[in-house]
């Protein structure tokens, strides 16, 4: 069979969803003639994020990605500097910081979450470690109460890569909103959407000013804004790290489904849950888990097979049946880039292992449960069951 792009299968991978207001937002961003970046929409996301996450601050960037690189500026990374991080993640965790000239310290996950393991991040604190970058993968948070006592000791700063997991709770507390930083994505795979975009959430009010100006090319035209300056000026260094409030407007109609958008996805995620456990039962493969103490927002379902050549076969017998499943990180510690960049503390061992065994199935709006039960019985098929 010759090989088939995942993104033209019936049932794909992803699909982003819109709820039908985009078009007017963008309409009323038009309308009001400013759509370059801080207009009106972006001044509703980001009050919209501060109430949501409990952050002192939120600025809306034109990606995740680059939140991470203003949260390394703002930290003040440098080169020479280290900053542990897990190896199992997206290369924007790690590039943000390598473009600061620091080292990359790459340390194993916990075999439950896949979260960054805080016993490996407490071994591998040294001297020179001025952050620690966690990601809370699939949408389950990290353990941040033992991360963040372990930056404290440190004199680190936590940054949080929450891409996955606005709308998560970790003890009871929306992750990022407690953290000096972290950095959200509204890239068209995650569960809000404007195509591309992001945000840095903030708590220090100094960090807040500071940030406001690297985000305007270094000027204190936000200031301006406000009226409280009478022109704005070069004050420090920066960049354009300014969202057009054409997304804006885009996103906030997402911000505004948000909760329609969660309790769709959360339904999905229960289906896939019940309906595999079976087969987890039989010990064919294993769900995620979700410690008790966390809630998630179904940001994506994975699985875990006994072995690659399993994982490998399913993701081939299910786009046979027309069903778009996915492997998901290659571990930076072994890639080129992350090995010229980084080092590991120690073996990495779960990260090796779980990254050849993982598979991720579709799970977007709009999936019912045909195509849910076309999924299904496609991994019970390919692993031999019933
Ligand atoms: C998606 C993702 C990013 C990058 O997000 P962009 O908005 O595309 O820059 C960074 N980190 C993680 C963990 C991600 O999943």
């Amino acid at each position: 069979m010759p090989p088939v792009s995942r993104f033209h299968l019936a049932i794909p991978f992803n699909r982003p969803f819109a709820t039908g207001a985009e078009f007017g937002y963008i309409r009323e961003a038009i309308d009001g003639l400013q759509l370059s970046g801080n207009g009106r929409f972006a001044a509703l996301c980001s009050s919209w994020l501060r109430e949501q996450t409990g952050a002192g601050g939120a600025l809306l960037t034109p990606s995740c990605t680059a939140a991470l690189e203003l949260a390394a500026l703002l930290s003040r990374i440098e080169p020479g500097d280290e900053v542990i991080m897990p190896s199992f993640t997206f290369s924007s965790t790690a590039t943000a910081f390598a473009l600061r000239g620091a080292t990359l310290v790459f340390v194993d996950v916990r075999p439950d979450t896949l979260n960054i393991d805080e016993a490996a991040v407490a071994g591998a604190v040294t001297g020179r470690t001025r952050a620690i970058v966690p990601i809370h993968y699939a949408g389950v948070p990290a353990e941040l109460d033992s991360l963040s006592a372990t930056a404290e000791a440190a004199g680190a700063v936590l940054i949080e890569d929450a891409a996955h997991a606005l709308g998560s709770t970790y003890r009871g507390r929306p992750v990022g909103g407690d953290s000096p930083l972290a950095a959200l994505s509204f890239h068209e795979t995650k569960n809000l959407t404007c195509g591309e975009g992001g945000a840095l959430l903030l708590n220090d009010p100094e960090l807040v000013e500071r940030a406001e100006i690297m985000q305007e090319k270094g000027t204190d035209r936000a200031r301006l804004f406000r009226g409280e300056v009478d022109r704005y000026t070069w004050v420090d260094i920066g960049s354009s790290f300014l969202l057009s409030e054409i997304n804006a407007a885009f996103l906030w109609a997402q911000f505004e489904a948000a909760d329609v958008i969660l309790q769709r996805r959360l339904a999905i995620w229960d289906a896939y849950h019940e309906a595999l456990a079976p087969l987890e039962a039989a010990g064919l493969l294993r769900r995620p888990i979700v410690p008790a103490h966390c809630t998630h927002n179904a940001h994506l379902y994975y699985l875990l097979l006994p072995e690659e050549a399993a994982r490998d076969a399913l993701i081939e017998s299910l786009r046979g049946d027309g069903v778009a499943a996915i492997f998901h990180y290659v571990p930076l510690h072994s890639s080129r880039a992350g090995r010229r960049y980084g080092r590991t503390q120690g073996a990495l061992p779960v990260t090796d292992d779980v990254s050849r065994r993982l598979v991720r199935l579709p799970l977007w709006v709009g999936m019912g449960p045909d195509e849910l039960g076309r999924v299904v019985r496609g991994v019970a098929a390919a692993v031999g069951h019933g």
